[in-house]
């Protein structure tokens, strides 16, 4: 995602100064990286985004022809479940995200939402249906209550609050001096990674699309603000169809499927369970992060005890 990311600041710079014309946060994404072959088709219609099934059909795709990032990927997100991507890093976990959200055409196969095929229907409708908690979160130079009412301005105080309580951020703001009102951002308060990106949950949560793709934050998070970000992903993809880019494992063991991306193709598919007794790629990946985990834990208890 750094390839995101970069643009990102720039684009969050740029943002902060005029500020204005914008539709939503997708926007700001939709102008960093597309090129400019992806546009509507003539005929494009809305995509009607009833139920949010999400399919990839062999789907193929490079940035650069000398080089397939995706070799002939097909998986289905049925409504309302969520499907996890893990696997090493550069594998194309991110690119997938970004064929969804139709950044990029596929160059074979198709991806499709509800059975219709992302460029047949127009782009604004697209990304209309789907929610995106990145793992950078940019927050405008506002208050703390604009930054979550984003996902929906007509959103009454009473919802921004309930949208804040689901994503775990209520009690945190509450125990502002200003509360709701606390500027935020470049020029005000500086929030943490984590507190930005339950700030986008709950933007996400007002906004209420049928889709959501949540890019796990690549850094550790400390075991209580993870707890606390997966309480408040649980709340948002529950009985929506989720998409799961999962840079670390831990949140993707109640995912309905997990898939094992390797190299541009999947190597295994199924849940937690099913892929720890396979013992392959995932169950690999699973016992190195653990350890990984356990001697973070045994140094900061070390540190604590100091
Ligand atoms: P990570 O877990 O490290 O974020 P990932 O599995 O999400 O990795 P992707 O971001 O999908 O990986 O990238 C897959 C490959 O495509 C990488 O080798 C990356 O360098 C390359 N890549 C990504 N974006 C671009 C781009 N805009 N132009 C050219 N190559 C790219």
């Amino acid at each position: 995602l750094m390839q995101i990311a970069i643009p990102l600041n720039f684009i969050g710079f740029i943002y902060r100064e005029i500020r204005q014309g914008l539709a939503d946060i997708e926007s700001m994404f939709s102008l960093l990286d597309v090129p400019a072959e992806v546009q509507d088709a003539s005929d494009a219609q809305d995509l009607k985004a009833v139920e949010g099934t999400i399919r990839f059909d062999d789907v193929k795709f490079h940035y650069d022809v000398a080089r397939p990032i995706l070799k002939g990927i097909s998986f289905e997100v049925p409504a309302g479940k969520t499907v996890a991507i893990v696997g090493p890093s550069g594998a194309g976990k991110s690119t997938i995200s970004r064929l969804l959200f139709r950044f990029y055409d596929v160059t074979g196969g198709a991806v499709s939402i509800d059975g219709q095929d992302v460029r047949s229907v127009t782009q604004e409708s697209v990304r209309g249906a789907i929610g995106m908690v990145p793992q950078d979160t940019v927050l405008f130079n506002d208050t703390i209550a604009y930054n979550i009412r984003y996902g929906r301005p007509e959103a009454s105080e009473a919802e921004v609050k309930d949208a804040a309580r689901m994503a775990q951020i209520h009690d945190f703001i509450e125990r502002l001096p200003e509360g709701y009102s606390a500027e935020v951002g470049e020029r005000g308060l500086k929030l943490s990674g984590g507190e930005k990106q339950r700030v986008a949950i709950a933007r996400t949560i007002l906004k209420a699309p049928p889709i959501l793709i949540l890019d796990e934050a690549t850094s550790a998070l400390d075991t209580h603000t993870e707890r606390e970000i997966q309480t408040a992903l649980d709340q948002v993809s529950r009985n929506r169809t989720t998409l799961v880019i999962a840079h670390r494992l831990s949140t993707v063991v109640n995912a309905d499927q997990i898939i094992v991306l390797q190299a541009g193709e999947i190597a295994e598919r199924g849940t937690h369970t099913e892929l720890l007794a396979k013992k392959g790629l995932y169950a690999s990946m699973w016992d190195r992060q653990r350890e990984a985990d356990e001697a973070e834990e045994r140094l900061r208890a070390a540190k604590e005890s100091d």
